[in-house]
């Protein structure tokens, strides 16, 4: 045997290094931003191009660098912002730990101007997968230029891992927000292929927020502010009924970072305790201050978890700073939540506005009408479609559509694999009939031939009406109906964007509406949905559409899935025989009716076996 331990070569090193750090262009756009505010810049510039995969430019007028520092600052580990062990412990820069822009380099093509407030001149560097191409010295204003092209250009692999470029996009934003929300003090703008999307002057927090996150923000405040020996508390939650079922506006800051924290989350959460229902999430923009000793910042750099040394005491802290605010602004201490009121204006607020009760017009309209035909032809359209299902349904499949084929001719049971049988027995099950029939809860017990079956019945709702959608859809727009009074959402920019991107598909799945003024106006949504679950739905599909990476061919089936849900949640009245059986009809028609698209379980047999054994002794 020989020596098989190989160094590896510079450049290999450095790639491998720099995919920790830089994962996608807005961790380009977070450490580039981080360095102008650590250069004492006042203001600061983002220009992106084609959501940052082509073109990062981050411009900035701190405090620039010397024509050594202007090389040296691309080495792996180069750093002024601490020289000893020690200085990890005080630190109140963003950056120490010297890798960004060793990683960016070895990565990316990057154009480097800097200049010093005493130097006549500056510097310009430009390198290209670590290797310096060019350093001169250039005219250029005090500050520094960073210009990143071509992310990934070396590492295809990492190119292709990208998302698509809303996505993108979208996280470049956030880390963005971010940034500036941390620094009011700091003017910002912001470009994207060429449109300024913001420009941000200096002020006070507030008005950044509104700045940020729209201008309707600004009555929705309400200021906490708390002074301990361990921790300074400022800054602002939303109130109670801005609380949303999906995170979005929840902003922590220690020392001016951003950090995440799910403890300090529920420490909030636990000020807002009966003043919102139990699932939703209150808003904030917490500004911690924190000696800095007290705090481990020294975490992975994509990181945004902080480790707090008196972190029980800053929750209890927290919890209180934020009760008290809310109690001093008048948010009653206990409303009744036990309906979901979630976009109602809370009882306590004189002022309230009093607003029309929302009804949707189309109040007859039952999606579990029992249908004639007990197969629709549609079922057996499908690519999928197997033999097997239609070997099941041949007794209720309609004549004209089966040519008076003799299916038994064609499958035997012995012909079907395990499953297929096991499945053919639970069609057969369902044969007893639904003259009797007991519900508990979501449960629907009906009597079997070899003993019970039980139905989650709001999951075989969501199912049936999942597959009749999506048959629906493939070929013509789902029907949608018109409202009296239209629905009015509050969405962030952010949002609207988001479903400005997919208005159309939207259109086709039933909603139609408008947008004024940060609000979302919907004239018409999905008859299938009741309207006491479309704000519901809405949430649901905009935190689908805006948290998730969906490829695009899969954005329709996830809409699809939103309304099924919200309309599972319709309370349904099965008190009668044919309701029950317009509802195990339209189950046992489905493609797949033993479990939801999203995986649920939707029926359980329990065979009479099972249940004497219980008696056994
Ligand atoms: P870190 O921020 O952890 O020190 P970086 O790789 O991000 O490491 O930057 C290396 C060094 O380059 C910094 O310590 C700083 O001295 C210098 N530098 C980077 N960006 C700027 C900037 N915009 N203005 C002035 N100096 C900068
Ligand atoms: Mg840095």
């Amino acid at each position: 045997m020989g020596d098989f331990i190989r160094l590896l070569p510079e450049h290999i090193a450095n790639q491998i290094a720099a995919g920790e750090v830089i994962q996608r262009p807005a961790s380009v756009v977070k450490e580039l931003i981080e360095n102008s505010v650590d250069a004492g810049a006042s203001s600061i510039e983002l220009h992106i191009k084609d959501s940052g995969k082509t073109l990062i430019h981050v411009v900035d007028n701190g405090k620039g660098m010397s024509p050594l520092d202007a090389e040296l600052c691309f080495q792996r580990h180069a750093t002024s912002k601490i020289q000893k062990a020690e200085d990890l412990f005080h630190l109140k820069s963003k950056g120490f730990r010297g890798e960004a822009l060793s990683s960016i380099v070895a990565i990316a093509y990057v154009e480097l101007k800097t200049r010093q407030k005493d130097a006549e001149t500056g510097t310009k560097v430009v390198i290209e997968g670590s290797e310096i191409k060019l350093k001169e010295e250039c005219v250029c204003p005090v500050g520094t230029s960073f210009k990143v092209k071509n992310l990934f250009f070396n590492v295809p692999a990492r190119r292709n891992f990208l998302k698509k470029d809303s996505t993108e996009f979208r996280h470049i934003q956030e880390e963005f927000e971010r940034i500036a929300l941390a620094h009011p003090d700091i003017r910002f703008i912001f470009t994207h292929n060429g449109k300024e999307l913001l420009q941000l002057q200096p002020g006070v927090l507030k008005k950044r927020i509104a700045n940020v996150l729209g201008e309707n923000q600004l009555d929705r405040l309400i200021p906490v502010e708390e002074s301990t020996d361990i921790v300074k508390i400022k800054g602002f939650v939303l109130k109670p009924e801005y609380s949303r079922k999906t995170r979005g506006d929840q902003f922590f800051f220690v020392n001016n970072r951003f950090f995440k924290s799910s403890y300090f989350h529920h420490a909030v959460q636990r000020a807002f305790e009966n003043l919102i229902p139990a699932k939703n999430h209150p808003g904030y923009f917490l500004f911690f201050e924190v000696d800095p000793s007290k705090i481990d910042v020294n975490v992975h750099p994509t990181k945004t978890e902080i480790k707090f040394e008196d972190e029980r005491s800053i929750y209890a802290i927290l919890t209180t700073a934020v009760k008290l605010s809310l109690g001093k602004y008048n948010i009653a201490p206990s409303l009744d939540f036990d309906v979901d009121t979630t976009f109602d204006i809370p009882l306590s607020d004189p002022n309230r506005e009093v607003k029309v009760p929302k009804i949707n017009v189309d109040e007859n309209y039952n999606p579990f009408h029992v249908s004639k035909t007990k197969l629709k032809p549609s079922s057996f359209t499908g690519a999928k479609q197997d033999n097997f299902s239609s070997a099941i349904n041949k007794q209720g499949f309609d004549k004209e559509h089966s040519n008076s084929v003799d299916w038994e001719e064609f499958y035997s049971i012995e012909d079907l694999s395990d499953s297929e049988q096991l499945q053919l027995i639970k069609e057969e099950e369902r044969e007893e009939g639904t003259n009797q029939f007991i519900i508990k809860g979501n449960l629907l017990f009906l009597p079997s031939r070899s003993g019970l079956m039980v139905i989650h019945y709001k999951r075989a709702i969501e199912q049936i009406v999942y597959e009749e959608l999506q048959q629906r859809f493939i070929h013509q727009p789902i029907h949608s109906q018109s409202v009296l009074f239209p629905f009015e959402k509050e969405l962030t920019n952010k949002e609207l964007e988001c479903w400005r991107e997919n208005e159309k598909l939207l259109n086709q799945l039933g909603f139609k509406g408008e947008i004024k003024d940060h609000q979302l106006i919907l004239s018409a949504i999905p008859s299938v949905l009741g309207s006491e679950n479309v704000l519901d739905c809405i949430d649901d599909i905009i935190s689908t559409l805006f948290h998730k990476d969906i490829d695009k061919g899969d954005i329709a089936h996830y809409l699809i899935l939103s309304i099924a849900k919200s309309a599972s949640k319709e309370e349904i009245s099965l008190k009668d025989k044919e309701a029950v059986e317009g509802l195990v009809n339209r189950l046992f028609q489905c493609q797949e009716h033993n479990h939801t698209s999203s995986g649920l379980k939707i029926i359980e047999t329990i065979h009479l076996d099972e249940i004497y054994k219980n008696f056994k002794n």
